[in-house]
């Protein structure tokens, strides 16, 4: 399939050790390639999709860094940005030994947040049969929003439409996020949200009824849940699918490696259960190295996992 993302390139800068707050003065390691969609579309790129990202990068290392390794999983590069006078977008994170995380970042006024309307208008949107987009893009200035908008409304209409709520509430209210997600949720075939997204944004009691109301508007709905797996919604249709034990070194990452597993089941023509089986293992597997993208797995990977782990529960 051909793929087509947007979003914010950034390279992570972590604490080397956990319970190091951003107030005090420790070790980090980095950079690392990182953001929501460069991470998608990375893994999308190594389970052997055609991938390309509009997005924008300062004329800078930490730019090379993200560009290089998205070039070397294959993904398209040709429509990313340099903006010469804005640095290459960060975020800092910190992990706590109560499996809580804190982000810094340097997102909005760096080169991440430079994606305009323009972007849109010099690429041939027709070649693309899948469109994933996240909220955040939508969130991180208004460059951004038109931007994502523009794409939005020139989509056409045979390219296929999938959307990772992706808003941590930290950063708008509810309420602004659910005005900020909603044109893009009606245009969905796909949503994938995370816990809680799902509630926050139809403004129904729990995750479970806010997917159930998506898929009776005829969406397809898949709840990310962690170490748990994931549940699909369709129609009438709820399968909850269990997810793999694995040692969870770093979680970052996890839900965009689960959704480029996910839509690429899908373009090969798999059932929803075994997409959910299909994406359940990207997941697993992402979340078993530190760093965002460097879990990320080919194809021959992932179906070798999902062989091994066959094997383990049949014998
Ligand atoms: P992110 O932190 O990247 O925003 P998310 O909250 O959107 O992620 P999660 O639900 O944390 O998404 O993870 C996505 C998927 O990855 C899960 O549905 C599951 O399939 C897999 N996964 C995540 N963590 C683990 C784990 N510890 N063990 C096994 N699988 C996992
Ligand atoms: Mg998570």
């Amino acid at each position: 399939m051909k793929l087509l993302t947007i979003g914010g390139l950034l390279v992570e800068i972590m604490r080397k050790n956990i319970d190091e707050p951003f107030t005090e003065s420790h070790s980090f390691v980095g950079p690392f390639p990182s953001g929501d969609t460069p991470i998608f579309i990375n893994e999308a790129a190594k389970l052997g999709n055609e991938c390309t990202i509009i997005g924008t990068v300062g004329n800078d290392g930490f730019g090379d860094c993200i560009v290089n390794r998205l070039q070397e999983s294959g993904v398209d590069t040709s429509v990313i940005k340099v903006k010469e006078g804005y640095t290459t977008g960060t975020a800092f994170v910190a992990y706590f030994g109560d499996g809580t995380r804190q982000f810094l970042y340097h997102w909005r006024h760096s080169a991440a947040g430079m994606i305009t309307e323009e972007d849109i208008d010099a690429i041939d949107l027709t070649e693309f049969d899948w469109l994933h987009v996240t909220g955040i893009t939508l969130a991180v200035n208004n460059h951004c929003k038109k931007a994502v908008e523009r794409l939005i409304e020139k989509l056409p209409s045979t390219t296929t439409l999938s959307f990772d709520p992706n808003i941590r509430p930290e950063v708008l209210s509810a309420e602004e996020i659910r005005v900020l997600c909603e044109p893009i949720i009606k245009r969905s075939e796909y949503i994938f949200p995370s816990a809680t997204e799902a509630s926050m944004l139809t403004g129904l009691k729990d995750d479970v009824s806010g997917c159930k109301e998506w898929a009776k508007q005829g969406k397809t709905v898949i709840l990310k849940n962690g170490e748990k797996g994931c549940i699909v919604f369709h129609k009438d249709e709820m399968l909850e699918i269990p997810s793999f034990k694995v040692e969870e070194v770093d979680p970052t990452g996890a839900g965009d490696t689960f959704c480029a597993g996910f839509v690429t089941a899908i373009g090969d023509g798999m059932s929803l259960y075994d997409a959910g089986r299909f994406a359940n293992a990207a997941g697993a597997l992402s979340v078993k190295n530190k760093g965002p993208m460097e879990g990320a797995s080919t194809k021959k990977e992932v179906e070798l996992f999902l062989k091994e782990q066959e094997r383990t529960t049949t014998h």
